[in-house]
């Protein structure tokens, strides 16, 4: 196994953090990639992994993942990400989440924690009695979908602008690939502008209540991406841009709220030389995190609606930058991260 400098994720991560706490059975990481902003914020995930070496290599890329999205957020936070591993089981006893918020407090507020994958609002309440480095507590931000949904819904007007020269999307048409907390947010803004919808979710009985909802038509789950519309937003899966999928796709935009979307960054220069435009997930995706980390400089409602209202600002800048230099959008985004946190 190569050194932790060595590995390709490593990527100059200021300091990762083992934990194996005998007592309660605890082994968790967190990785804080960048403070450069300000404390390395970033959920904890709680799952099992095949082996350790997998644990890591999640713990790094997620890390990673949070300094650029925090950047390009205009948050005064680095980024970091925690991951406990968990048994087969998954099962989590409260001796060892409070060995856990230890942890967590050791680093003196150098990381601060969030919900992510397998960890509940509960469990952040219960860590919370141990360290007061927890974000998105009741009362402090709360569910982040709403927040998510709305800087979707602005990023989707943003390519709306960019492809289409206007950022009114009135009679557009817009499939959206999954309709749960954030695409069905979106969809709602959407409808209320007069877009044509689309909808898919492979829970079929919640896209038709949706659609019957907001007057849209519903598809297949699995043909949703082939759907010939003005713009497809996923907002379910990550990894759904492959070669395959980009090839077959008929819009001119995709812009949406699913993490990860581009399967390689091959697609990401696919997408460019088919002229769709792509608003990097990551930065369209920012509005619950915006909210989540709204304790690390105390901002308002007010505050909160104003950088989530910088999104579409952010876009364009991006594709700017991106038809400047050739590079795509998703290289370009990366490199404005890495600029903002000083690599
Ligand atoms: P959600 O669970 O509320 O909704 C996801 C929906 O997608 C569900 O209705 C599910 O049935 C559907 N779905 C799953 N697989 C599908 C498929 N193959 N085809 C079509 N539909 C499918 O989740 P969410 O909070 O709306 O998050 C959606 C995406 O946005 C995820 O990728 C998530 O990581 C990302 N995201 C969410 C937030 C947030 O604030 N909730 C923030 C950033 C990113």
């Amino acid at each position: 196994m190569p050194a932790l400098w060595d590995l390709p994720d490593f990527d100059a991560h200021e300091s990762v953090h083992l934990f194996d706490d005998l007592k309660t059975g605890l082994r968790a990481i967190i990785a804080i990639h960048s403070t450069h902003l300000g404390p390395a914020a970033g959920g904890t995930r709680f799952w099992h992994y095949a082996d350790t070496q997998l644990a890591l290599t999640d713990a790094l890329r997620l890390s990673r993942g949070m300094s650029y999205k925090n950047a390009m957020a205009g948050l005064a936070a680095g980024g970091g990400k925690a991951v406990i591993l968990a048994n087969p089981a998954k099962t989590k006893a409260q001796d060892m989440l409070d060995a856990f918020a230890r942890a967590v407090d050791s680093l003196g507020g150098r990381y601060i924690t969030a919900q992510d994958v397998g960890m509940s609002e509960a469990d952040m309440v219960a860590l919370s009695a141990n360290t007061r480095h927890v974000a998105g507590l009741p009362g402090q931000g709360g569910d982040p979908g709403p927040y998510t949904a709305r800087g979707v819904y602005l990023g989707i007007k943003a390519a709306a602008k960019r492809a289409f020269g206007s950022d009114d999307v009135t009679g557009l048409h817009i499939a959206i690939q999954g309709v749960g907390s954030v695409g069905g947010g979106a969809a709602r803004y959407l409808a209320a502008d007069g877009a044509k919808l689309t909808l898919a979710d492979v829970d079929t009985a919640r896209a038709e209540a949706l659609a019957d909802e907001l007057g849209a038509q519903t598809v297949a789950s699995d043909t949703v991406m082939a759907v010939e519309a003005d713009i497809l937003s996923p907002c379910a899966l990550g990894a759904i841009l492959t070669e395959a999928s980009v090839s077959a796709l008929r819009v001119k935009a995709v812009a949406g709220g699913a993490n990860n979307q581009l399967a390689t960054i091959a697609q990401g220069r696919q997408l460019a030389e088919r002229g769709i435009v792509y608003a990097p997930d990551y930065v369209i995706n920012a509005g619950g995190i915006i909210n989540v980390l709204r304790q690390i400089d105390g901002a308002d409602d007010a505050a909160i609606n104003a950088r989530i209202d910088s999104i579409p600002g952010r876009l364009h800048q991006i594709w700017d930058e991106s038809e400047a230099s050739g590079a795509t959008p998703a290289e370009v985004a990366d490199r404005i991260a890495q600029r903002l946190i000083g690599r």
